[in-house]
């Protein structure tokens, strides 16, 4: 039986390499999305054909959720409990930039709601109802769980990074980096580490408004390897994690970002 993994908001950009990555590597994948249903099948078959053409069977299946409203919360978990019977990977990977890059001087209170309530609240409670079914899991069904449950959580270089026209996606990644020290204390006794991956400039639909501005910081040195990131480098990131590499570890940070967060003189 496939190990399975939920991977939030696959249907583009990083979750799109995340969810092909996993199914490269054999786990049948759950590709939530928002809105855009055309895009999350296109990801779901080419999870299949990704993990065919590496000699494997896994089963990609769509559910639309918005993870910043509970009810849809609980529908993306009963909908991977009716269709796969378990869960084996959480990847918290939806997420949010502000509609409008506004000067922290002038931005208002309803981007930054909106970007509280999928960046953070979003991921926080859909992980809380997944650690649940994992403790159950674990528990209960220790047999089929050979290789423990884990979760991933997507952050950004914006944790700590301050951008001034945009504090409250900012503050929303900043507050996102505590769900992963948090759930890792209270799940190490079940055996589920938990971890976070932190992405610099990654080339999606999400950065595609400001990929002049990026092209020419990359280009003057921005980062140590000179290049952008691509949903592809996250996705190895995660499989490796996925693949039982890291089992002393957890609460860890990955920075997945061509060496951004080093302090250079
Ligand atoms: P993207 O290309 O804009 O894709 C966003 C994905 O999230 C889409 O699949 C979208 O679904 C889904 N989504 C949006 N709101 C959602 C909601 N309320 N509920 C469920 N799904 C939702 O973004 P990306 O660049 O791949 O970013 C993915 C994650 O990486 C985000 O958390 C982002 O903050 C983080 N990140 C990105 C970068 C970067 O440079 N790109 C860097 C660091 C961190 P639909 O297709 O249905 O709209």
């Amino acid at each position: 039986m496939n190990r399975v993994a939920l991977v939030t908001g696959a249907s583009r950009g990083i979750g799109r390499g995340i969810a092909l990555a996993l199914a490269k590597l054999g786990f049948d994948v759950v590709v939530n999305y928002a809105g855009n249903a055309a895009a999350a099948r296109q990801t779901a078959a080419d999870c299949v054909a990704a993990a065919r053409a590496d000699g494997r069977k896994v089963r990609a299946e769509i559910c639309q959720a918005d993870i910043s409203q509970a009810a849809d919360r609980r529908k993306l978990v009963d909908f991977t409990k009716q269709t796969f019977a378990r869960l084996d990977l959480l990847v918290n990977n939806a997420g949010v930039a502000p509609n409008v890059r506004a000067d922290i001087l002038e931005a208002g209170e309803e981007s930054f709601d909106r970007l509280i309530a999928i960046n953070v609240k979003g991921p926080y409670f859909l992980t809380q109802l997944a650690a649940k079914w994992m403790i159950e899991q674990v528990t209960h069904q220790a047999s089929r769980f050979t290789s423990p449950p884990k979760i991933i959580t997507i952050s950004s270089i914006s944790a700590y990074t301050a951008s001034t026209n945009r504090g409250d996606y900012c503050v929303s990644k900043a507050a996102l980096s505590m769900l992963t020290p948090l759930f890792a204390s209270r799940l190490a006794e079940f055996g589920i580490n938990v971890y976070e991956i932190r992405p610099g400039v990654i080339a999606t639909d999400m950065t595609g408004p400001v990929k002049e501005k990026y092209d020419k910081l990359i280009g003057e040195g921005l980062t140590p390897i000179q290049r952008w990131g691509t949903p592809e480098d996250i996705g190895r990131a995660v499989a490796a994690i996925a693949s039982d590499a890291f089992p002393f570890s957890t609460g860890e940070v990955i920075n997945v970002d061509g060496g951004f967060h080093l302090r250079r003189l």
